[in-house]
């Protein structure tokens, strides 16, 4: 037997695992069900370069749990440690094991997949166990040794009578983490962590029924088996040339159980220089809900799970994919600050971007189709993407699409070649309408459409931003929504409609009109249109409105407080009505017909609610009886 002091830097190390090294107690599971991956893995490469002289077979991990003894047990049948190698792993704290492996078998090792890095994964156990013990038996000839340690840094280590080849890490779990005695717990925690790690993980049994013989001899018979709690080889690990489509959406429920709706496009991600990573990310429907998601991208390290928080290390418009991504060049259980200045990180978080830039690019050209029937529900990806990502706009800016309000799609530079002929203005500026509502804008988009103008429908609560961008990048290129003026001045041509009504006559109209129209809200414009076009219209400034949408949204706020909710009264001079009121001679008469032209305006636009547009029906029967 032999005792000692666990040689450690600091003078007492445990008091400061116990409470700082992982502010999470729970993941010492994780730390030693990594251990026991790398062992078995350690071996099998030992095996494969014929260095260690056994059979490999079908190794597990097992896990038990003892409520009665209070103990945790991890089980494997991996490597396993000499006394000597217990002295030099173990009792050497913060010497790692792993990196030494990997050091040196520097060449053949490197894509073993081994996890362990630290060195003080192991000491995580003490964080819930006041004892641990080490049943360890090496592939070397050598008898097993038995290490006990109390949380002191004092030991014992002693040989034992173990001779299946493996570890056995025993917990004595301590009075304050009592839930890592119960079987739910310890499920939950191997399914957050552990459930696509390469190695099978056994935890319990569980009844199997399977049918046995054939016709009248069919019977079920009842089978106690393993119950395993991982997929060892999942989706992400396979090149994506072993997988169809549906392997990627089935990998989607297996991620993501409580989803039911399928995920819209997929991108494989596989490099391995400059830094290796390896994932699969998807698109999922979005529509127009900027609410955080549940279900966000998980961080994987070797097939340990880390973290769904990938803030950093997905750029900030990505975070509304869905997925996994594992690298092991990602420092692990660093803060989120050093994470953002880390330039391995900051390289994956560029390349992620490519990556999925190129993909679009790819579906844009050569499935257009299919990237236009999603495109509703990927937009905002794209959107915030272009806004928040100056390469990713360089090239989104190729495949962003523009949807019309009669079902096509185009590209800016589509767009552009389709209306410059009409849509270009006195001054040569081109301008693109659009609508945010087919049926609530429906008398202005048809106003439009009338003229031979396209109407663009672009609904996404953050679209005004990117207008925005789009317009500061090229001043002959203006976007106004259908509603923000009457058509003839959206696009102001050179030649002016004459007005039918004399100066004097607007004179005397405009105060008549202005008398019966609410003055906070609207203000009255006369002008000389089309007499076909409506006679009354209400509008809003292109520039208040978008501004108001946009500090809705975030940014664009130069005007601190809430934007009033201001419209203008547009009055075509040119319709007969507007000469009829003119001409009426009794004012109640004429304050009816104006009353009821504000209401109908105010109608197409949506504007008359409740009271006012009980009062409106009322008056309207009045009139047709
Ligand atoms: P790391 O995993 O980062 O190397 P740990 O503190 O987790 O650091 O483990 C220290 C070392 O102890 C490992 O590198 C390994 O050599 C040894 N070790 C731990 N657990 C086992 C195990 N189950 N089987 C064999 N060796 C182990
Ligand atoms: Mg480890």
């Amino acid at each position: 037997m032999s005792s000692g002091k666990i040689n450690v830097a600091v003078e007492n190390i445990f008091p400061l695992i116990k409470k700082f090294l992982y502010s999470d107690h729970e993941i010492f599971l994780r730390e030693l069900v990594s251990n026991a991956t790398d062992a078995t893995l350690k071996l099998k490469h030992l095996t494969n370069i014929s260095e260690a002289k056994v059979a490999y077979g079908n190794p597990h991990i097992e896990i038990k749990v003892d409520k009665d003894k209070r103990t945790l047990h991890i089980i494997d049948e991996g490597l396993g440690m000499t006394t000597e190698e217990v002295n030099k792993y173990i009792n050497e704290v913060a010497f790692s094991g792993a990196e030494e492996f990997i050091n040196q078998y520097k060449d053949s090792a490197k894509d073993s997949g081994i996890i362990g890095h630290f060195g003080l994964g192991f000491y995580s156990a003490f964080m819930v166990s006041e004892k641990v013990e080490i049943i360890t038996k090496s592939h070397k000839d050598e008898p097993a040794a038995h290490w006990t340690c109390d949380g002191s840094p004092e030991y014992t280590l002693v040989e034992h009578d173990k001779t299946i080849r493996g570890t056995e890490i025993i917990l004595h779990i301590d009075s304050e983490s009592d839930e890592f005695l119960e079987e739910a717990r310890i499920k939950e925690l191997l399914t957050k962590y552990n459930k696509f790690m390469p190695i099978p993980i056994k935890f319990g049994t569980r009844e199997e029924t399977r049918e046995e013989g054939e016709g009248e001899d069919k019977k079920e018979v009842k089978e106690t088996v393993d119950n395993i709690i991982n997929n060892p080889t999942p989706a992400w690990t396979k090149k994506p040339t072993e997988l169809k489509d549906e392997d990627y959406t089935s990998f989607y429920r297996e991620l993501y159980p409580m989803q039911f709706e399928e995920p819209l496009f997929h991108i494989h991600l596989n490099v391995d220089y400059p830094f290796a990573l390896t994932g699969i990310l998807y698109f999922p429907k979005l529509n127009n809900d900027l609410n955080i998601q549940k279900d966000r991208i998980q961080l994987y390290q070797n097939q340990v799970f880390v973290t769904d928080n990938v803030e950093g290390i997905v750029p900030e418009f990505l975070t509304m994919l869905r997925g996994v991504i594992d690298s092991p060049d990602i420092p692990l259980n660093v803060s989120r600050s050093y994470l953002q200045a880390d330039g391995a990180v900051k390289k994956i978080s560029n390349y992620i971007t490519k990556k999925v830039a190129d993909k679009l690019q790819s579906i844009f050209k050569n499935e257009r189709e299919n990237l236009e029937q999603k495109w509703n529900d990927i937009k905002m990806v794209i959107e915030y993407g272009m806004l928040s990502e100056e390469k990713f706009y360089d090239k989104a800016k190729k495949f962003n699409l523009f949807p019309t309000t009669d079902g096509r799609f185009l590209t800016l530079d589509e767009l552009k070649e389709q209306t410059k002929e009409a849509q270009t203005d006195k001054d040569g500026k081109l301008i693109q309408l659009y609508a945010a509502n087919i049926d609530e804008q429906h008398a202005y988009i048809q106003a439009a459409k009338d003229k031979g103008y396209t109407v663009l429908l672009l609904n996404s609560p953050i679209v005004g931003h990117l207008l925005q961008k789009l317009e500061q990048e090229d001043d002959k290129l203006g976007f106004v929504r259908v509603d923000a003026d009457h058509i003839d001045k959206l696009i102001a041509k050179d030649e002016p409609q004459l007005s039918k009504l004399s100066d004097e006559q607007k004179e005397t109209l405009k105060p008549l009109i202005e008398d019966v129209v609410p003055k906070e809200k609207y203000t009255v414009q006369l002008e000389a249109m089309d007499s076909e076009a409506a006679p009354f219209m209400i509008t809003q400034p292109e520039f208040m409105r978008r501004m108001k949408e946009m500090q809705q949204t975030g940014g664009g706020g130069m005007f601190g407080g809430g934007f009033p909710d201001m419209y203008q009264l547009v009055v075509n001079v040119n319709h007969p009505l507007v000469s009829q009121i003119l001409e009426t001679k009794t004012k109640k008469k004429q304050e009816r017909l104006i009353k009821q032209s504000l209401d109908l305006a105010r109608l197409s636009q949506s504007l008359l609610k409740g009271e006012e547009l009980t009062a409106f029906i009322k008056r309207s029967f009045d009139m047709i009886k």
